[in-house]
């Protein structure tokens, strides 16, 4: 894993080179810092203005990619004319076209009543936070204290392990938080490939390089898209050589600094 600025020549010659630029990243640890409430991660000023620039820009094309729900994304990004997808791409507006990941609409109500069990049961251990993000579930336990955390564990897992084994949810596990997903093989790869496909069908461009940005496990599905498109793939966090991206920058700081430099 090299860092992104020491092999920015190289890059550079890439991002030269193609006839379109697919801007693609996640958001929170990645645009922003992780901050212990989901709600009051916010995008530095600067961050916003120069995706504002790039999304203006012919070259580009930007999109955002998250856990976090469409309308919370949306609000939180707060740009035009950009492409966003939520709920790790289950909901993707932008292109002139949405997408909706069916199955995972059809499960909404019984989320809603996993939703409610998972409030009762967590409901005794101080700092868990159950969001509701309509086609997911999120556990955020970051403000559980360390000894406690056992506790949402064996909690959590009584709750969703049948469930799981039988097929019903998909489980995932993010940085102090698990997610309940919809039994589909939908994930922020997939929804990259879509629409890597999707620009190439609308805009008739053929040599588009795509670049993906992200900081936590759920972001590898993108990483190996991106690798498999002759992209740049980007972790953003000290280096790790367990994650598959091809680069890495250090912090929410660098990223705004990469932007500069695009
Ligand atoms: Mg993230």
């Amino acid at each position: 894993m090299k860092h992104l600025f020491d092999v920015w020549g190289k890059v550079v010659h890439s991002l030269k080179s193609a006839d379109h630029i697919l801007f693609l990243s996640d958001y929170d640890g990645t645009l922003t810092p992780i901050v212990d409430e989901p709600e009051s991660a916010n995008l530095f000023r600067e961050t916003r203005k120069l995706l504002r620039r790039l999304a203006k820009n012919r070259r580009y094309t930007v999109g955002i990619i998250s856990g976090r729900a469409l309308p919370d994304l949306k609000s939180k990004v707060g740009l035009e004319g950009i492409i966003y997808a939520g709920n790790h791409g289950l909901e993707i507006e932008g292109l002139g076209s949405s997408f909706l990941e069916p199955i995972a609409e059809e499960m909404r109500p019984f989320l809603q009543m996993l939703n409610r069990v998972l409030l009762a049961t967590l409901r005794g251990i101080k700092g868990v936070f159950v969001e509701d993000k309509g086609l997911t579930l999120s556990v955020h336990y970051r403000m559980v204290d360390g000894t406690e955390e056992i506790r949402v564990d064996d909690a959590f897992k009584k709750i969703t392990d049948p469930l799981s084994v039988t097929g019903r949810i998909r489980v995932t596990q993010g940085k102090k938080v698990y997610e309940i997903r919809p039994p589909v093989a939908w994930d922020k790869g997939k929804a990259i490939a879509w629409l890597i496909a999707k620009f190439r069908e609308s805009s008739g461009k053929g040599g588009v390089l795509p670049i993906y940005l992200g900081d936590d496990l759920t972001d590898e599905d993108g990483f190996e898209v991106i690798e498999n498109n002759n992209g740049v793939s980007i972790f953003v966090g000290e280096e790790n050589s367990q994650s598959i991206a091809r680069y890495f920058l250090k912090s929410p700081e660098e990223v705004t600094e990469f932007l500069k430099m695009l």
